[in-house]
C-alpha cells in the first residue's frame, strides 16, 4: 500500500508564496499529473514529497506513515528529475542497476532487471556504453529506466521525456503508460505538456498560482472545467468565452441568441464552449471567419462572434475563407456555464 496524502501543505521562498492549501490524496497505485503552466509549483511539489525540499507548513504521508521528517532515501520513492542525474563514470548498464546493487539483490536478479528496463527505454543496444558518451534524449531514458528497475512503490518524475524528440516522446509515453499499468507503482508525473497529462493520467492535478485548481479524470477536466482557468487552459484551442445576460428564468442571452442556461439569479454569466462542440446550422451565434487553417483532419476557424475572439474546430470538407459570414450552433449538452466573480462553474 503506498497511498501518498499530501495534508494543508504550503510553501514560502523568503516573502514569495510558492504553494498553499495543497490538500490531496494520491491512490495507491494510481498515476497521478500534476499539470500547469512554468512557475506555477509543481516541481515545488514533487520536491517536498521527495523530500529535496521542505513545506513551510502541512504534513507528507506515505503509506500510512509521515514521512515530511524523513530523508529522501528513507521515504520508499524512486525519483526521475528533469536534471537526470546519471553517472558518467558508469556504464549505462551500471546506472541503471546503480540502485539494485546498493539493496545487494542477487545477480541474476539485477542482470533480470536491467535487461528488461533498458529494453522498456530502447536503450537495450547502449548497456556497454559509459553515460557520459550519450545524447541528453539517451541519459534521460536511462535515469527512467534505472528508477524502474528499482520496482518501487511510488515514483516520482519531473517531465522525464522532455529531452526526447517528438516521435520518441510519443512512443515512449506510451511505454511508460503500459509499465506502470502492469506494476503496482503509485506515480506522480509532473508536466505542463497536457496531451502528455490527458494520456498518462488516471487523474490530473491542474495547478495555478501555487494552489491546486481541481484534481479529476482527464475527460472530467475536460468536459467538466471546475473553474475559468481550467476551462480557458485544456484543450487545444482551449474553450471559447461569451457573456451572458439574463433573458428569464432558466434562459440566457448570449451574443443576440437566447440559450438555456443555469436558473440563477445572477446579473451575469459566462458561456463556454469547445471549439469541436460547434457545427454550422441556420440558427446560432452569428460569426465572421477572420483566418481559415486547414489542418488535414480539421478546419481550424478563427472567428469574431459579438466582437469576442472565437474559434470553431470544423469539417475539413466546409469551403470557408476568411471575411465570410457563418453561423454556428453550440451542442447544448456541452455548454458549460461560469461565475463570472468567483471564476467558478456553476453546477
Ligand atoms: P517549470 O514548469 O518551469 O519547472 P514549476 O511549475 O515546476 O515550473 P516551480 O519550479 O515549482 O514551478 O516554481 C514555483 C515558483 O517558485 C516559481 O515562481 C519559482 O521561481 C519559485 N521558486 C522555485 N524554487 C525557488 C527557490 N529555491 N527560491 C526562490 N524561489 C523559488
Amino acid at each position: 500500500m503506498a497511498e501518498i496524502q499530501i495534508r494543508n501543505v504550503a510553501k514560502k521562498f523568503g516573502s514569495y508564496q510558492a504553494l498553499q492549501d495543497i490538500d490531496l490524496t494520491i491512490a495507491d497505485q494510481e498515476f497521478m499529473v500534476l499539470l500547469g503552466a512554468s512557475g506555477c509549483g509543481k516541481t515545488t511539489l514533487l520536491r517536498i514529497i521527495a523530500g529535496l525540499e521542505s513545506a513551510t507548513t502541512g504534513e507528507v504521508w506515505i503509506g500510512g506513515r509521515r514521512v515530511d521528517h524523513l530523508a529522501p532515501k528513507d521515504r520508499g520513492i524512486a525519483m526521475v528529475f528533469q536534471n537526470y542525474a546519471v553517472f558518467p563514470h558508469l556504464t549505462v548498464s551500471g546506472n541503471i542497476g546503480f540502485g539494485l546493487r546498493m539493496q545487494k539483490l542477487p545477480k541474476a536478479e539485477i542482470t533480470r532487471r536491467v535487461e528488461r528496463t533498458a529494453e522498456l527505454m530502447h536503450i537495450e543496444k547502449l548497456l556497454k556504453r559509459y553515460s557520459g558518451e550519450l545524447s541528453g534524449g539517451q541519459r534521460q531514458r536511462v535515469a527512467v529506466a534505472r528508477a524502474l528497475a528499482m520496482e518501487p512503490d511510488v515514483i516520482l518524475m519531473d517531465e522525464p521525456l522532455s529531452n526526447l524528440d517528438a516521435l520518441l516522446r510519443l512512443e515512449m509515453r506510451a511505454e511508460l503508460k503500459g509499465v506502470l499499468a502492469d506494476s503496482n507503482t503509485t506515480a506522480i508525473y509532473v508536466t505542463h505538456d497536457q496531451v502528455e497529462a490527458m494520456s498518462l493520467a488516471d487523474r490530473i492535478s491542474v495547478m495555478h498560482g501555487g494552489r491546486i485548481v481541481q484534481a479529476a479524470s482527464p475527460i472530467d477536466v475536460y468536459r467538466n472545467p471546475a473553474a475559468e482557468f481550467v476551462a480557458g487552459f485544456i484543450g487545444n484551442p482551449p474553450m471559447n468565452f461569451l457573456e451572458a445576460s439574463p433573458a428569464g428564468a432558466g434562459k440566457w442571452r448570449v451574443a443576440g441568441q437566447v440559450l438555456d442556461g443555469p436558473k440563477t439569479g445572477a446579473a451575469r454569466l459566462r458561456m463556454a464552449v469547445r471549439p469541436e462542440d460547434l457545427h454550422p446550422a441556420e440558427a446560432g451565434l452569428e460569426a465572421i471567419a477572420k483566418v481559415v487553417e486547414p489542418l488535414g483532419a480539421h478546419l481550424l476557424v478563427t472567428c469574431t462572434v459579438d466582437g469576442a475572439m472565437f474559434r470553431a474546430v470544423l469539417d475539413s470538407d466546409l469551403s470557408l475563407r476568411a471575411g465570410d459570414r457563418l453561423t454556428l450552433a453550440p451542442l447544448s449538452e456541452r455548454i458549460r456555464w461560469f461565475d463570472p466573480e468567483t471564476t467558478l462553474a456553476i453546477a
